[in-house]
């Protein structure tokens, strides 16, 4: 078990960007403006979560969690599905991962979470880490 590690939790500003396109002063086309890469990392990457798309509310969003950091080389930057984050998580020391949910079908995409993850960080404690795919709905 690799512990997720400083957590950020972006969920404030998720809200506060909310709360302005429900408003009407943020439109929704600034908000949903997923690239064709985040989509299509989205699909073969991304994690399918239990949570509504606060723009469309049709589809749920899927968690795409990016990797970054100076040990990964070549691979800093790219989208990892949470299986193959826990690999790569026992082959380095550390490294960041970006979690960004993403609607396929209406482009939303918002940073959700920052952590870190590595064998440095590895506890053996699955108390220790936090549930970042156990978001509240808003
Ligand atoms: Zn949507």
């Amino acid at each position: 078990m690799h512990a997720q590690r400083q957590v950020v939790d972006y969920s404030l500003q998720r809200r506060a960007l909310l709360r302005d396109v429900y408003s009407g002063r943020t439109g929704t086309a600034e908000v949903c403006d997923a690239s064709p890469y985040l989509l299509n990392a989205a699909r073969f990457h991304g994690e399918a979560t239990q949570r509504r798309c606060p723009i469309c509310r049709r589809d749920n969003v899927r968690n795409v969690h990016y990797i970054f950091g100076d040990e990964l080389k070549t691979s800093a930057g790219q989208a990892r599905s949470l299986r193959e984050l826990s690999l790569i998580a026992s082959g380095y020391r550390e490294f960041e991962v970006y979690a960004v949910e993403v609607c396929r079908g209406c482009g939303w995409n918002h940073l959700v979470f920052r952590f870190l993850l590595g064998k440095a960080h590895a506890t053996g404690d699955p108390q220790a880490s936090s549930r970042p795919n156990q978001l509240e709905e808003v």
